[in-house]
């Protein structure tokens, strides 16, 4: 039985690395019965917003990863916010300090950099030098008083080398002259990352930690501050890195790098107005210009929205709002470094739980192949219960502040969505239901499509319209049925297809050739705006034809 947990740092959206490490984690969880803990990871309190932590719950909720302890449900290991786990820390800080496993140091960031830099001119990699005798509680109390930065430092045993055994990547030996006595409390008082996770995941039970290939130098530090604190070691497992499709590492700063570049490459950008856009000051947004810093997610959003530049998808947010579904997230991001062993790729969360298992996480690169994501994101809107379906419109709708949101209730919702089974994304069926949704009066026509249907066809479209306007104004019933036979009616009578009758009466009620199927699109629309829809279309464009 396994506990895992994902531990987010808030510091922005959750990405699709992120995503895949709670996702791992949560499958290996239910897999074997065990359980799936969040815990938010907010002890850098120059980084942390609570926007971000927010965000992370939201989008870990969307995707379906329920956790069974954590922030907003509790459990018997909390708190699960670390900035509200400060005596814990403390209690441990003051273990290592009087067993003599940990001490005091008094270095100014400046005397660290000489330090290093003292060890780079020798070749040498740079390991902090443990004082012969610690200095005392009185020391730091009076070097605090004096204004230094206290720190507090963990003995790292550096008489033999460390290994981990990786779940992924076997045993990995690191030698001694690779460690370092690592701090392990900052100046603020805060805990370091270092002693927050291995406390926190010994406390918690956690027994399987799932995490990035980045965090592998930290483990060898890990596993001797748990042997000197009397913890278990847990099983380890270092994910591989996801490349994306411009061959680098899949990272969050494609986002603003995109902006950037895209901002740079208009003609007359007016600065003042982006960083308003942005809510960040003009000196902000030139420091982002020049690459001197980042802002955070929320402010590249706006300004993107701003200027209308389209960014490469790499939070979950992004990926909800540009239309794909949870279903098809899961499933692609589960493949990212695993397979199930069998040459099935779609598959459901149900038997992605059943089919988990770490011996198939892969040492390899995964890829990021955003048409397979496509792809993926085509069948399972194909196959997702429709009530669900629904559920995921009304939210993209909500997110791209669609027009179409507060004129379709859910029934409509759902209607709409059956429609469309075929579509590629959300997106897709948004854009293709629109024109039902619009003012009559604002309805704008595909010039190609009136030339094609309306004037150059045979019968031409623009002789059928009267046709099919009388019919249609006959009807008391608008209903999909009613709607159908009158249609087919005109075929009969007519002697023509029904791509004759329905493709004309498209384009004079939607303004093109595209729309879910004629009949509904004609009965969701109504009677009294089809009417007026296409007389506005028979005067328009007989007149065009004279
Ligand atoms: N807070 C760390 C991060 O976001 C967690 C690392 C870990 O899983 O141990 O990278």
């Amino acid at each position: 039985m396994a506990v895992t947990r994902f531990a987010p740092s808030p510091t922005g959206y959750l990405h699709i690395g992120g995503a895949r490490t709670a996702l791992f984690s949560w499958l290996l969880a239910r897999k074997s019965g065990g359980k799936f803990i969040l815990r938010i990871e907010d002890t850098d309190q120059k980084r942390n917003t609570a926007t971000a932590m927010g965000q992370v719950i939201k989008d870990l909720r969307w995707l379906g990863i329920e956790w069974d302890e954590g922030p907003e449900i509790g459990g018997p290991n909390g708190p699960y916010l670390q900035s509200q786990r400060l005596d814990i820390y403390n209690k441990y800080i003051r273990r290592l300090l009087d067993e003599k496993k940990a001490y005091y140091c008094f270095d100014t960031s400046q005397d660290l950099v000489q330090m290093r830099e003292a060890a780079e001119a020798k070749k040498e990699s740079f390991s902090y030098p443990r004082p012969e005798v610690f200095p005392t509680d009185s020391d730091a109390q009076n070097a605090r008083e004096q204004g230094k930065p206290v720190t507090v430092r963990f003995c790292v045993e550096r008489d033999k080398p460390v290994v981990v055994d990786d779940r992924i990547r076997g045993k990995v030996t690191f030698a001694p002259e690779e460690l370092s006595d690592f701090i392990i409390q900052k100046a603020d008082g805060y805990p370091t990352f270092h002693l927050a996770v291995v406390v926190d995941d010994a406390l918690m039970g956690v027994t399987h930690i799932l995490r990035g290939q980045e965090h592998l130098m930290n483990t060898p530090g890990h596993q001797l501050l748990q042997r000197a604190l009397g913890f278990e070691v847990p099983q380890y497992a270092h994910m591989s890195i996801t490349v994306s499709d411009n061959g680098g590492k899949l990272s969050k700063r494609e986002r603003p790098n995109t902006l950037r570049q895209f901002i740079k490459q208009m003609p007359e950008p007016n600065l003042d107005e982006i960083a308003a856009a942005g809510g960040i000051e003009l000196e902000e947004l030139e420091r982002f210009l020049a690459k001197k810093s980042v802002p955070d997610d929320t402010v590249v959003d706006k300004i993107a929205a701003h200027v209308g530049a389209e960014l490469p998808e790499i939070n979950v947010v992004d990926f909800e709002r540009s239309g794909y579904i949870p279903e098809a997230m899961v499933n692609f991001v589960s493949l990212l470094g695993w397979n199930p062993g069998t040459e099935k790729e779609i598959m459901t969360v149900d038997e992605l739980v059943s089919l988990f298992d770490l011996s198939r996480l892969s040492k390899a690169n995964s890829f990021f192949d955003r048409k397979k994501l496509l792809a993926f994101n085509t069948e399972h809107i194909n196959t997702v219960d429709a009530a669900k379906l629904t559920g995921y419109f009304k939210r993209y709708l909500e997110l791209n502040n669609s027009p179409i949101l507060p004129k379709a209730d859910d029934e409509l919702l759902k209607r709409l969505v059956e429609l469309n089974r075929g579509a590629r994304t959300l997106a897709e069926i948004e854009s293709k239901c629109m024109a039902i949704f619009i003012d009559d009066d604002k309805l704008e026509y595909d010039p190609k499509a009136v030339k094609k249907v309306l004037h150059k066809s045979d019968p031409s479209g623009i002789e059928m319209l009267p046709v099919i306007r009388e019919k249609l104004a006959g009807l008391d019933v608008f209903s999909n049925t009613a709607v159908e036979s009158a249609l087919r009616g005109i075929t009969d009578e007519k002697g023509v297809g029904l791509g004759k009758v329905a493709q004309p009466l498209r384009v004079a009620i939607c303004g093109g050739t595209i729309s879910p199927t004629i009949f509904d699109t004609v009965s969701i629309i109504g009677k009294e705006s089809v009417l007026k829809r296409i007389d506005t279309a028979i005067e328009k464009f007989s007149k065009e034809l004279q």
